[in-house]
């Protein structure tokens, strides 16, 4: 059962959202990218992987196949021997192929700068769209991965059991400015801080604001 919904004020919220800009001044996208072409393929191959081993393996395959038409003749195989240190590469290699394709078949060669055309790509669900739309195209989007589900609910800007909710209600709570760095925030300080087995609560800067700190203590 979730727990009744606390609607969070506007104060704590800008209290929290000030205190996580505080922790993480330097926080951005980690993926290295130069076009949203560039972003849209490091993006899928993040999935189950580190950003860190996703940038070992880019540019060799962007200085080769910059865009997507260079890239869609590749063969499954010869892209696969790119993107093998990412995982599950036979799979992400049909979806960089089939989404390659569409790009150039359907929308002139350039990756799309909307969430419905970009959904439409093989390989790109919500939260790949909200991150290319949000760092390639300067479009507001929140993207729920696990870090930033995982913290928000800790710290009570979200209450949600699913990462659709808490998509929502972070849409509903944080400023539509913020919404593209507040999901950076979130994940440096899920990365560096906020933890999933074990949180550094006792130095977290956010702890006097925190909910689950609060029901610890
Ligand atoms: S106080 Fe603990 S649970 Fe709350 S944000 Fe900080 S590290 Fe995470």
């Amino acid at each position: 059962m979730e727990k009744p919904i606390e609607i969070p004020d506007k104060e704590w919220v800008n209290k929290v959202l000030d205190e996580l800009n505080k922790a993480h001044p330097d926080a951005k996208p980690e993926l290295d990218f130069t076009n949203p072409f560039e972003l849209l393929i490091a993006t899928i191959l993040s999935a189950q992987c580190t950003d860190k081993q996703v940038n070992k393996c880019t540019p060799a395959l962007f200085r080769d196949y910059p865009t997507a038409e260079a890239m869609s003749k590749l063969t499954e195989e010869e892209l696969g021997k790119y993107i093998k240190p990412c995982g599950f590469f036979n799979m992400k290699a049909k979806h960089i192929l089939s989404a390659c394709r569409d790009i150039v078949e359907k929308f002139g060669g350039e990756v799309p700068g909307d969430r419905e055309g970009l959904e439409s790509l093989a390989g790109v669900g919500r939260k790949t769209a909200s991150v290319v739309l949000s760092n390639a195209f300067n479009v507001p989007a929140i993207a729920v991965d696990t870090h930033v589900f995982r913290v928000s609910n800790r710290i009570g800007l979200a209450n949600a059991k699913t990462v659709e909710k808490t998509e929502a209600q972070l849409m509903e709570r944080i400023p539509e400015d913020k919404w593209s760095i507040a999901h950076h925030w979130l994940i440096f300080h899920g990365r560096r801080v906020c933890s999933s087995q074990k949180p550094k609560c006792a130095e977290c800067t956010l702890n006097a604001l925190c909910r689950y700190y609060k029901e610890l203590n």
